[in-house]
């Protein structure tokens, strides 16, 4: 006998919903899946009528659902958004390159425009040289802190009020779990936050609107909806860390599936005591930068590779930046604890 929709009761069910073990038929699925999306952007009101928004498309299934889901939502809803994609080609070759070929299809396919802004005009290094310096342990953090102001420089190029981006409940269920592995309690308090108000010049307010969805679901939903999404793993993608709390986190979905929206739950609600330390924010004084130190992360990086020293950016050299600022020479000590890439 086969399984009835239990929405609409009529036709054939297709699917069990990861999020609720419902089964459902493909327009079912398609239904309640934007509808949850436009009940996360108008509960958190993410926008308002009239604002420009890019969104962050790397070719992914991520992005690539959320560029159709948005351009979807806001002719059915009318938000009156003018939407654009952005993507940041961050130089690896064999995987980058070939994925924005699908992020240039996408721009036909929704005909939206499309910036594309590149770490090598940015900072005159691709990944492809930084992997080549530093090696294969530390280049996600080049390419994280790199890739956050790549994707505000090119908002500020668009003049957009918004970028939104595609992370998942997954996502951010996993950076909850390692916050608290790291005790990191400043970036516990704000990982959840569906939105970012602008944090100061040269920031771009960001927020999430697939926060609550299951990566599963976004898998599904490209697949029955036969999106051109590109879906090759990084040639450099060592993360360890991030890739023990993804097992973790799926080992305890496969046990329990609501343990990633539990885990959001309980971010969203934990509360720091009060008088606990928390960075204070200011500007980078080499590019005006948000930062909480004297430098901001991507020019103690950029320093580090300029001067052939890539562990500069990596653990706490603070006491350095003056130093940096100032030109002044490291000591032969300073220079070879900085050198080895062996971290
Ligand atoms: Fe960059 Fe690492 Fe992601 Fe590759 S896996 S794109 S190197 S952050
Ligand atoms: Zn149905
Ligand atoms: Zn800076």
């Amino acid at each position: 006998m086969p399984v009835l929709c239990s929405a609409c009761t009529e036709k054939r069910a297709v699917l069990k919903r990861p999020k609720t073990g419902h089964s459902l038929c493909k327009e079912c699925f398609f239904w309640a899946f934007e509808e949850e999306v436009h009940y996360t952007i108008v509960a958190a009101q993410l926008f308002k009528p009239g604002e420009t928004v890019a969104i962050a498309a790397s070719g992914g299934k991520d992005s690539t659902v959320l560029a159709h889901v948005m351009k979807l939502l806001n002719e059915r809803y009318s938000y009156g958004l003018k939407l654009m994609l952005l993507s940041v080609d961050e130089g690896i070759t064999g995987y980058r390159d070939d994925s924005l070929e699908t992020v240039k299809r996408n721009q036909e396919q929704y005909e939206l425009p499309l910036k594309i802004v590149s770490y090598e005009e940015l900072y005159g290094w691709t990944m492809d040289a930084i992997v080549k310096q530093v090696g294969l342990k530390n280049n996600c953090t080049f390419c994280g802190v790199f890739r956050r102001q790549a994707l505000d420089r090119g908002a500020i190029i668009l003049k957009v009020d918004k970028i939104c981006t595609g992370h998942n409940a997954d996502d951010v269920a996993e950076t909850v779990l390692m916050n608290v592995l790291r005790g990191d309690v400043a970036r516990l308090r704000r990982c959840t936050a569906i939105s970012t108000a602008s944090e100061g010049e040269g920031v771009v307010p960001r927020c999430k609107p697939l926060k609550y969805s299951y990566e599963k679901e976004i898998v599904l939903y490209a697949y029955f909806k036969k999106l051109d999404y590109f879906s090759t793993e990084c040639i450099y993608s060592p993360n360890a860390y991030r890739g023990y709390a993804r097992t973790f986190l799926k080992d305890l979905e496969s046990i329990r599936p609501s343990s990633i929206m539990d885990i959001i739950h309980s971010g969203e609600n934990l509360c720091v005591r009060e008088g606990v330390k928390m960075p204070v924010q200011g500007t980078c004084k080499r590019c005006g930068y948000i930062s909480s130190q004297a430098l901001c992360k991507s020019c103690v990086l950029l320093e580090g590779l300029n001067r052939g020293l890539p562990k500069l950016g990596i653990g706490k050299h603070h006491r350095l930046h003056d130093k940096i600022l100032s030109q002044q020479p490291l000591t032969e000590k300073e220079e070879r604890k900085l050198k080895s890439v062996d971290f």
